[in-house]
């Protein structure tokens, strides 16, 4: 493998130490036992064991940037900790991890910033010691890219709120325990929004399972909410900032799905290269035809570019300069770098990336989902144009 493809790189980046690396191999240990043997019959099966929250929890990984009262893990931790941890986890080439294990990254945000002491004592460490699991609910059957126009609603009925709708496309929606569930509680548009805490198994809360083209180890559900009762404290925020708070939430998700996108790119290069130094044809190794060549050449080129955009992205948030223009740019930079990397490494595999089991094969087919989630293309162009002043 030639040096500085999936890892190496980082000892030149000023952006990484001795402790980011430290933490790549107990994630590459983890992945390596616990997650590699087990990929195709998780794809399978539609969804990984709940178990393995609970491992990665005993080495670290769920608890990543959260506060050390609730049970997480600060000390020591900045943002390209968790960069570091899920390029790791991308590298076994099966997008559908992530979302299975972390969805608390976006999801206990808003509990831990806005709940009662109470609420987040009752959730928090649990999930931060993954015995239970969270689900972040935005998007919903009439649309996912204007949030504004968010239909399910949340009435106030005496000290309590009953909430009446549906979200749809929620990454670990079968299975999370806790949903954070954005409402409607005022007029139309973006100020009539709030954020909620579902518990499942409240009275009128209902879930369907979802068939997907990828992330197939990523549970996926339709949720239903009939008349769900909900104590006043599951409120979380001030009334009507619902939809500022969301969107604030997304900046950390468009980052870290930025440098997810590199590292799913490298991997996928590692194993297209390996393929191109063994496959011989017209009696040669592929890799010696200057055609092929070129196409890693330009393909290590774009992975670049996103890789030092997107580290950028990273440090800035991590110091609170945030850029929302640059990141909604970043994030579609990545995606379609990968759209153009999987497809190039499928093309030097020929045949072999078409056959479920390898890693181009799944990154070629898993790719689609980040484009569209966390904010599409067309909606991140807009979003930047109108920021950056093109209007
Ligand atoms: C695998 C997967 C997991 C997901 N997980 C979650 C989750 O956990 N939680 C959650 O809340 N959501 C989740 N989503 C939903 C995701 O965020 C939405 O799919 C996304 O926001 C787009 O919404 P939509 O699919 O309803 O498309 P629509 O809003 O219907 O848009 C359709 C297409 O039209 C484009 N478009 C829309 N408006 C315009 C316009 N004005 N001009 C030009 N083009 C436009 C969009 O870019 C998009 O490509 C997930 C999606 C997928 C695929």
């Amino acid at each position: 493998m030639p040096l500085h493809l999936f890892d190496q790189w980082r000892r030149q980046s000023p952006y990484y130490n001795d402790t980011h690396e430290e933490l790549a191999q107990t994630v590459r240990r983890f992945v390596e036992r616990e997650v590699t043997p087990n990929i195709e019959q998780w794809e399978s099966a539609g969804e990984v064991p709940r178990e393995l929250s609970r491992t990665a929890a005993e080495v670290g990984i769920i608890q990543l940037g959260f506060p050390e009262e609730y049970g997480g893990i600060s000390e020591g931790v900045d943002l390209f900790h968790a960069v570091v941890a899920a390029a790791e986890l991308a590298y076994p080439g099966a997008s559908g991890l992530l979302p299975a294990l972390m969805m608390h990254g976006v999801a206990l945000v808003p509990v831990l910033k806005f709940g009662s002491e109470e609420v987040k004592r009752r959730v928090a460490p649990d999930v931060l010691a993954g015995r239970k699991l969270m689900a972040i609910c935005l998007t919903e059957p009439s649309g996912g890219s204007d949030l504004a126009a968010i239909k399910t609603r949340a009435t106030r009925r005496g000290d309590r709120w009953v909430l009446n709708g549906s979200k749809t496309f929620i990454s670990s929606g079968m299975r999370a325990d806790w949903y954070t569930v954005v409402a409607r509680t005022g007029e139309p548009g973006s100020e009539g929004l709030s954020i909620f805490l579902v518990e499942k198994g409240m009275p009128g809360f209902t879930q369907t399972r979802l068939e997907k083209m990828g992330w197939h180890m990523s549970d996926t559900a339709t949720l239903y909410f009939e008349d769900v009762e909900l104590p006043g404290e599951y409120l979380l925020g001030p009334e009507g900032k619902g939809f500022m708070l969301a969107v604030q939430n997304l900046n950390n998700e468009r980052a870290g799905l930025a440098a997810g996108c590199c590292a799913f790119a490298r991997a996928a290069i590692e194993e297209a290269y390996d393929w191109a130094t063994m496959r011989e044809t017209f009696g040669r190794p592929l890799i010696r035809n200057q055609v092929i060549r070129h196409k890693f050449a330009e393909m290590m080129m774009r992975v670049q570019g996103c890789q030092a955009f997107a580290d950028q992205m990273t440090w800035s948030l991590m110091h609170g300069k945030v850029d929302h223009a640059n990141l909604a740019l970043c994030k579609v930079q990545a995606t379609r770098m990968l759209e153009f990397v999987a497809r190039e490494c499928a093309q030097v595999m020929g045949g072999a990336s078409f056959v479920r089991g390898c890693k181009v094969e799944r990154i070629y087919r898993d790719m689609r989902a980040h484009a569209i989630g966390g904010g599409s293309e067309e909606v991140m162009l807009e979003f930047a144009a109108r920021h950056m002043g093109f209007h």
